[in-house]
């Protein structure tokens, strides 16, 4: 039953026969035990993946990407359908988006798949004397991939998926609140016939992680979570020089300049505030909108709320805008976050609650979709990663103000603007501290396009080339020659 530890490709429960409950959000009831790893189950993951690192390293990218593609056949054809549907059991989101994560999956992967064949290096005749220059793109080592719970089966696509093609090995912590889901992303790997060792999972909480970012046989710590852990992650990873990718919060701003397109910049924020209930990294936190439409855009967004529909569970309204969130302490810091932005004057003009309606007397963890007004930059809303449904609007009078007050937080993952000036669009585009800005669009994703953050929002990029280079080390070797015989 919780045998959800993979080593060497087989499942087994955890050495000391330790296990913790998986919950479902919509219900506060479990819904299946998963192992807790002990110290040596971590260590036998992590011996795994270094004896099968040698061979997996030197396999040539074209059978790596032919693994990889049948993997993912056989997910979309046998494993998508269960895997979305656990996941709105296990992270509380509709069907439908489970259903968009899921299927995004398996496309990172079959993007990266195509990338392990075009992993190649370059020379080049040297500088002094008679020497030639080679240099190689090597896959670095063993890898811990450390998952959060919100998009646990994507953000591990954007680990192995690159990493996998680059030919390294991994050993996959998935987040204890969702596990589930990725143990079948993992089983089609298995079934496609990946070599022993070369994907293992260890199960339970932030202790098994923090031993696997500890430990000597890794070699590289990528992590997507909360910016807390991210700050812990790169102090223990520093004493050995792990490297390491680290994907944390956020804080984005959303800027409606004047001239927008109103009805685009309404649903385009709303979607990025509250879809997954807020929970997003790069969720719209901080909506500025110019001064002279001001009352206009508030006025619509607050309509718009009205007619965003909340499942109580996610798998009986799969088209709902929003679901539970993932736990009460979720839910409790949403609620001091409204409660420190009305102590201090803001003014909640829809929301600010738990929905009343009967049927979310179910026992799960809902807040209300949320609209703020009259908020200071002193607010938490405005200051900290709130990653629930909650959209403080501001407004602002000119260009500069408008970059001040958003590049005023310490984070710096994503940033929007609407505007139907390209010289606006381009300006602020420069001018946001942030590693990626939406222009009149409300998502920065792009499989070929760079993810990652500035600032708290961590160091390094997933996704695109980079997202490939951050699983190669560089190698340079000089090969000096000697003269010509007889010439
Ligand atoms: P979290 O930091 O609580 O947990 C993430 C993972 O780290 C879990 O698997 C957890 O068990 C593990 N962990 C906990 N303590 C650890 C330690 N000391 N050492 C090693 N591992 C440890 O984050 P979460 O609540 O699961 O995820 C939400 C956060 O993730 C939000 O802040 C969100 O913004 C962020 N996030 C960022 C991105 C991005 O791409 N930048 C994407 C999604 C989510």
């Amino acid at each position: 039953m919780s045998e959800t530890l993979l080593i060497n490709n087989r499942w087994q429960a955890s050495g000391d026969g330790n296990t913790r409950p998986v919950i479902n959000p919509a219900y506060n009831r479990p819904i299946r035990d998963i192992a807790e790893a002990s110290a040596a189950d971590i260590d036998a993951a992590v011996m795994a993946a270094q004896v099968a690192f040698p061979r997996w390293a030197s396999t040539s990218g074209r059978e790596r990407a032919a693994l990889m593609h049948k993997a993912m056949d056989i997910f979309r054809a046998q494993y998508l359908d269960a895997c979305a549907r656990v996941l709105t059991q296990e992270n509380g989101k509709p069907l439908n988006d489970s259903f968009k994560e899921v299927r995004y999956t398996a496309d990172v992967i079959d993007f990266y798949a195509d990338e392990a064949r075009r992993i190649t290096g370059s020379h080049f005749a040297g500088d002094m004397g008679a020497s030639h220059s080679f240099v190689l793109k090597q896959p670095l080592g063993v890898v811990a991939a450390i998952l959060p719970w919100n998009f646990p089966v994507d953000l591990l696509a954007w680990k192995i998926g690159p990493g996998l093609a680059a030919g390294c090995t991994f050993v996959v912590k998935p987040s204890e609140e969702a596990p589930l889901s990725v143990l079948l992303l993992v089983q089609a790997f298995l079934d496609a016939g990946l070599p022993e060792g070369v994907l293992n999972v260890v199960t339970g909480g932030g202790a098994v992680g923090a031993a696997l970012v500890d430990h000597p046989g890794i070699d590289k710590v990528a992590f997507t979570g909360s910016v807390e852990t991210g700050v812990k992650i790169a102090q223990t990873a520093a004493k050995t020089m792990k490297r390491t990718t680290l994907e944390l919060g956020g804080s984005a701003p959303c800027i409606i300049f004047a001239d927008a397109d109103l009805e685009a910049a309404v649903k385009g924020a709303l979607r990025r505030c509250y879809s997954h209930t807020g929970q997003i990294c790069i969720s719209v936190n901080r909506i500025f909108v110019q001064e002279s439409i001001f009352e206009a855009y508030v006025e619509r967004f607050r309509d718009l709320v009205t007619r965003l529909t909340i499942a109580a569970d996610g798998l009986q309204e799969p088209n709902a805008d929003m679901g539970p969130m993932i736990n009460a302490a979720a839910v409790e810091k949403v609620r001091q976050h409204v409660q420190d932005a009305t102590a201090q004057g803001g003014r909640v003009v829809m929301g600010g609650e738990v929905p009343q309606a009967e049927k979310f007397s179910t026992g799960g963890f809902y807040y209300a979709p949320t609209v703020i007004v009259d908020v200071t930059p002193e607010m938490r809303v405005m200051r900290e990663e709130t990653f629930g449904p909650v959209a403080p609007i501001a407004p602002f009078r000119t260009f500069d103000e408008a970059i001040q007050l958003a590049n005023s937080t310490p984070y710096g993952l994503a940033a929007y603007v609407y505007t139907r000036s390209l010289d606006t669009a381009f300006h602020a585009a420069r001018g946001l501290r942030c590693g990626g800005v939406g222009i009149n669009v409300n998502d920065i994703t792009d499989i070929r396009g760079p993810f990652g953050g500035m600032g708290l929002s961590g160091i390094g990029r997933e996704l695109g080339e980079p997202g490939l280079e951050s699983y190669l080390e560089t190698k340079h070797i000089r090969l000096g020659y000697g003269p010509i015989n007889g010439l």
